[in-house]
């Protein structure tokens, strides 16, 4: 467990508590935004896992998005070198300026990460650091969107520390076979290793969310795990096969390669070892690679 200046009792500095929420909710008349996936964090043992989990020093930056009233922005800044925090809410932002300004290496930035430019964020904000890892109780309306843009950049981002909805980690992590396993796990996994820490109850936040969370890392792999010539050909691949998930591979398909290549399509599937009346949530990464290289051979896809 890392130690932090609060100390496991809590001081009057840590945010993360019940009575410190409210007490800064209320001098600043803050009312919630549901709409915005306003859920603040109270738990303070859950600060620490999802602190511990992304293993910062004082060489380190972290980015984190969407800081709230900076409860973990707080723990941030007492375990990294430098800290950037994103947030879309303007009425939080004069709330996190009173609340960090015993942290000068932390920077505030209003804004919607999803329009931030992020390169240029990296470039101004974690110069010298030795990595950077993004840590983040997200927003749960746009969890995927969030990490699809932080995995696609290609950020030199070095791990990603989520609390997302739980269905979402278990999605993130399913293996092949299951009804988790989709198009977001084949994403995930194709950039990182993930593994969940810990689940959270909805207990840990004001307001309570209607369902339980999860803390997520995905570590950054150096490479990918599959070889693939065209990276956008092998999501495009993986997309049609989970176009209607209760429909064999061969038909899904059949819908990108078009319907007049289907028995051509199903002696291509044969030749890669797989049986056509498959169903795309059993195929392997490996699977998709070199069905993707296979069709892109045989001139049926771009
Ligand atoms: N980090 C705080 C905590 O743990 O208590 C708050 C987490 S709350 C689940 C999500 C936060 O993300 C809110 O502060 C919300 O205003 C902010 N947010 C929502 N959409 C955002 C976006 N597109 N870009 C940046 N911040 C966003």
């Amino acid at each position: 467990m890392t130690k932090h200046a609060g100390g496991a009792g809590g001081t009057a500095m840590d945010i993360a508590t019940p009575t410190r929420t409210k007490d800064i909710i209320r001098k600043h008349g803050f009312t919630f935004k549901k709409s915005l996936g306003q859920n603040f964090l109270i738990d303070k043992n859950i600060l620490d896992k999802i602190v511990d989990a992304a293993a910062l020093n004082k060489d380190k930056g972290a980015l984190e998005i969407g800081p709230g009233i900076g409860a973990l922005t707080e723990r941030l800044a007492q375990e990294a070198g430098k800290v950037a925090a994103v947030e879309i809410d303007n009425r939080l932002i004069p709330i996190l300026e009173e609340v960090l300004s015993p942290y000068p290496h932390v920077s505030v930035v209003h804004g919607d990460v999803l329009k931030t430019d992020l390169a240029k964020l990296w470039a101004e904000r974690f110069a010298g650091c030795s990595e950077v890892s993004v840590v983040a109780n997200l927003p749960y309306y746009v969890t995927t969107p969030i990490v699809m843009t932080l995995l696609e950049q290609k950020l030199p981002l070095d791990r990603i520390v989520v609390m997302v909805q739980k269905e979402v980690a278990e999605r993130m992590a399913a293996k092949p076979g299951g009804k988790d396993y989709g198009t977001l796990s084949i994403a995930v996994q194709y950039y990182c290793v993930p593994d969940i820490v810990c689940v959270v109850p909805s207990g840990a936040f004001i307001p309570a969310p209607n369902v339980d969370s999860a803390v997520i890392r995905l570590t950054k792999r150096e490479a990918p795990p599959v070889e693939v010539s065209d990276e956008a050909r092998f999501f495009r691949v993986v997309h049609a096969a989970f176009t209607q998930r209760r429909k064999t591979l061969h038909n899904n398909l059949a819908a990108l390669v078009g319907k007049e290549r289907k028995g051509e399509l199903a002696g291509l599937l044969e030749a890669c070892g797989v049986k056509p009346e498959r169903r795309g949530e059993t195929l392997s990464l490996q699977e998709f690679a070199t069905l993707s290289e296979a069709l892109a051979t045989a001139g049926m896809i771009e």
